[in-house]
């Protein structure tokens, strides 16, 4: 199908300054390390080194801890929630005039198009700060329980796909009910954690609320074992979950864990076929499927299963995949080599179980990692691609007839973190939703997020919420709890 020719549009990354190297944001400064190494932070869509970062060892995760804790037992532990609220709104506000930088550091550092890190990553991350503001003094009245207090010291692990984001979705929320931070960006992302250090500053943060430890699983670990972390917050795959939870069984530490996912996207005949198309594509080619909550699996109704598989194909065919910075961008790089790989591997065992493979057949940049739109067709329950988070821009298409059909292959999976409905019937979209064990059920949309909105996981996706009030409880304990 014939393409309009576009013009690049490149953004400017003259907008962000990026240092050759960072050390850890420990106690309110960037400090050396004691003992631990460096790494290299590349852009995945040229392979550029776009700085060196420190690998925090575990002197600094002790020492990191300790500032958290003093910060806790002197200051903000014991600071009002109103003027706690206003550091929140100070951030909220920072962020919004820094919005550019960050948006452009994002795309440089994670490849995601800077039309996402611009539109919905980096508004977002402020809205969450805007929301918690809001709540840091009314605790009373959240229906939380008795007296909610802070837990004290937060150990926090967020992952590669939105690394602004996730960090604000750990951070509000901690720091609006009392706790301090310790927190641990990915290895491939973590230069707008160090961006956001320089917020703090700005906001005249007290010195230790917040600590930032740049690492590989090695410092996460060493997070997750320090004793005097009271609770962690984890988002991440469900293999490194479970060695979280296993780490922290028998201590007295709690835990909110956001692992995988694998969302069945369920079209029904009388669906809007239009919507339903931008919904799938939007469902699975948003940050290159390098989303949790991605609708990876989609169930469409036999009777429209082809028209739908044909539109879908031809929609793909527009899609622009290339330069993160470039505003026309519709899909970006691959965020590193070793998700490349998993996910060539992966698909490589969608076409040997017997799917049928298509992919837009774009041309893709020389350096960098990229992967092309791909569908597969012909798939089958028991493929590892209809069961296993690809976690790329790979969507399995199933079908089904019925809508109990449409459940039962839903709700087929060891996760439950999402889901979409796609029906023109109201009724039987509360009746999807109420059967599907998924936490976020999305009708005829998809990918909608909202600070105000709580979002977790049921089985392998796992436990707690973030957002919302409920994303609030976990970050307190209650008056009559010890
Ligand atoms: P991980 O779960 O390894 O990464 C998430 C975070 O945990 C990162 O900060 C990571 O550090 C850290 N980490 C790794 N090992 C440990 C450990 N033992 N203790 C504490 N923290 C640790 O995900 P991967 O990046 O390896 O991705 C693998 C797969 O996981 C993906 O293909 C995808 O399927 C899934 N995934 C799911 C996510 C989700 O939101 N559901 C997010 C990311 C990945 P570091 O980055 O330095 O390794």
């Amino acid at each position: 199908m014939a393409k309009f020719d576009y013009a690049p549009a490149p953004e400017s990354r003259a907008v962000v300054d990026i240092k050759p190297s960072y050390g850890l944001f420990i106690n309110g400064e960037f400090t050396d390390s004691e003992g631990g190494s460096a790494f290299k932070s590349i852009s995945p869509a040229t392979e550029e080194v776009l700085a060196e970062v420190t690998d925090a060892s575990p002197a600094d995760v002790d020492r990191a801890v300790a500032a958290a804790r003093r910060a806790y037992n002197g200051v903000w532990g014991r600071m009002s929630g109103a003027d706690r609220g206003k550091y929140l709104f100070r951030i909220a506000r920072i962020l919004q005039e820094r919005a550019r930088e960050f948006a452009v550091l994002e795309s440089l550092d994670n490849g995601k198009p800077i039309r996402e890190s611009r539109d919905v990553d980096v508004p977002l991350a402020a809205a969450h700060f805007f929301y918690h503001a809001g709540w840091a003094d009314k605790l009373d009245y959240a229906g939380l329980g008795t007296a909610p207090r802070p837990h004290g010291v937060v150990g926090q692990v967020i992952p590669w796909n939105f690394p602004l984001l996730m960090l604000s979705w750990k951070i509000a929320p901690a720091l609006a009910t009392g706790n301090t931070v310790v927190i641990k960006p990915a290895e491939t992302t973590p230069l707008t954690a160090l961006l956001f250090a320089e917020v703090l500053q700005q906001a005249d943060l007290p010195p230790g609320v917040v600590n930032i430890v740049t690492g590989a699983g090695a410092t996460g670990q060493a997070i997750v074992d320090h004793p005097d972390v009271d609770k962690l917050a984890f988002t991440g795959s469900t293999g490194v979950g479970k060695m979280i939870a296993r780490s922290i069984a028998g201590t007295r530490k709690k835990a909110t864990l956001e692992l995988g996912g694998k969302a069945a996207n369920i079209v029904f005949d009388d669906a809007p076929i239009d919507q339903a198309i931008e919904g799938i594509v939007n469902g699975i080619f948003f940050n290159q499927g390098h989303v949790c909550c991605a609708g990876s699996r989609l169930l469409v109704q036999e009777s429209i299963a082809e028209e739908v598989e044909q539109r879908l194909k031809r929609r793909l065919g527009t899609l622009r995949v290339g330069d993160p910075l470039d505003k026309n961008t519709d899909v970006g790089a691959i965020n590193s080599k070793a998700q490349l790989n998993r996910i060539t591997e992966l698909t490589a065992a969608g076409e040997a179980e017997g799917a049928e493979r298509w992919d837009n057949g774009c041309e893709l940049p020389a350096k960098g990692f990229w992967f092309r739109p791909t569908v597969f067709t012909g798939v089958s329950q028991t493929h590892r691609i209809a069961q296993e988070e690809i976690f790329g821009p790979v969507l399995s298409v199933l079908t089904f007839r019925t809508p109990h059909e449409a459940v039962a292959k839903a709700n087929n999976t060891p996760y439950g973190l999402s889901a979409g409905v796609w029906t023109e019937k109201g009724s039987r979209i509360l009746w999807m939703a109420d059967q599907l064990r998924a936490g976020v059920v999305w009708a005829n949309t998809f990918n909608k997020f909202d600070p105000t909105s709580p979002f977790g996981g049921y089985k392998e996706s796992g436990y707690g919420r973030e957002g919302g009030r409920h994303g609030l409880a976990a970050y307190v304990t209650t008056g009559d709890a010890k």
